[in-house]
């Protein structure tokens, strides 16, 4: 434990990274302080973007979110350091980061309203239902979701589906300020969603966890003792 920060755990009892069992979990880690530093900086910019009426400091706020987002992931991944807090209080952040340059944007370009709202619902609403219900199994986060579900887990979670599902709206929007595109992009979005989120809703619920999400999934094949 004590040479290095890359010193653990790469044997887990189940042989699975992404499962809980070997994981003491914590709040205090290097890759939580990113996610409150990368929030803090967004809520700062955001200020200011409001208080100058500047829509760049707007996008400023923006990247900081999304930069932030990608390092506190990659630092947790990358040093092993991942807990089921860190990967809840990431999806918080990552909620209020985008709430409120959104809705700051479209209090100043009211003609974004139709695919800000769609965008939200997707976003503030299934996504993070979605998001959160790794914590049903014995994960500790999305990112290992495939352990339960490849299909839901290539959908949401897979590196091009969380490029696609976070980004494209935005950059479809600045890129091209249509309206339209930016709305059919948003829905289909939406809907992917919203399919995940049936599927979620069909796959047992183990009611005890075992530590390993596998075993959670199929505890009638897997042996138990
Ligand atoms: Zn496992």
């Amino acid at each position: 434990m004590s040479n290095g920060a890359l010193g653990n755990p790469e044997v887990l009892p189940c042989g699975h990274r992404g499962c809980t069992a070997a994981f003491a979990e914590q709040w205090n880690t290097w890759p939580n302080v990113v996610t409150a530093v990368r929030t803090i900086a967004t809520v700062v910019a955001w200020g200011v973007a409001v208080t100058t009426g500047s829509d760049a400091w707007l996008l400023a706020a923006l990247l900081c979110y999304w930069v932030g987002d990608i390092a506190d992931g990659l630092l947790a991944r990358v040093t092993h350091r991942e807990t089921r807090t860190g990967a809840v209080l990431d999806v918080l952040a990552d909620r209020l980061s985008v709430c409120l340059v959104v809705v700051s944007y479209v209090s100043r370009h009211p003609s974004a309203a139709g695919p800000a709202a769609v965008f939200l619902v997707q976003f503030v609403v299934l996504d993070a239902y979605l998001t959160l219900a790794f914590a049903r199994w014995s994960l500790l986060s999305p990112n290992y979701f495939g352990l339960v579900d490849a299909t839901v887990y290539r959908l949401n979670w897979s590196p091009p589906a969380k490029a696609t599902n976070t980004g494209a709206v935005v950059l479809v929007w600045l890129l091209t300020g249509s309206t339209l595109a930016a709305t059919v992009l948003a829905t289909v979005v939406l809907g992917v969603k919203a399919y995940s989120a049936l599927r979620l809703t069909r796959l047992p619920v183990p009611r005890v966890l075992s530590g390993c999400a596998v075993l959670d999934v199929r505890p009638a094949v897997s042996p138990r003792y």
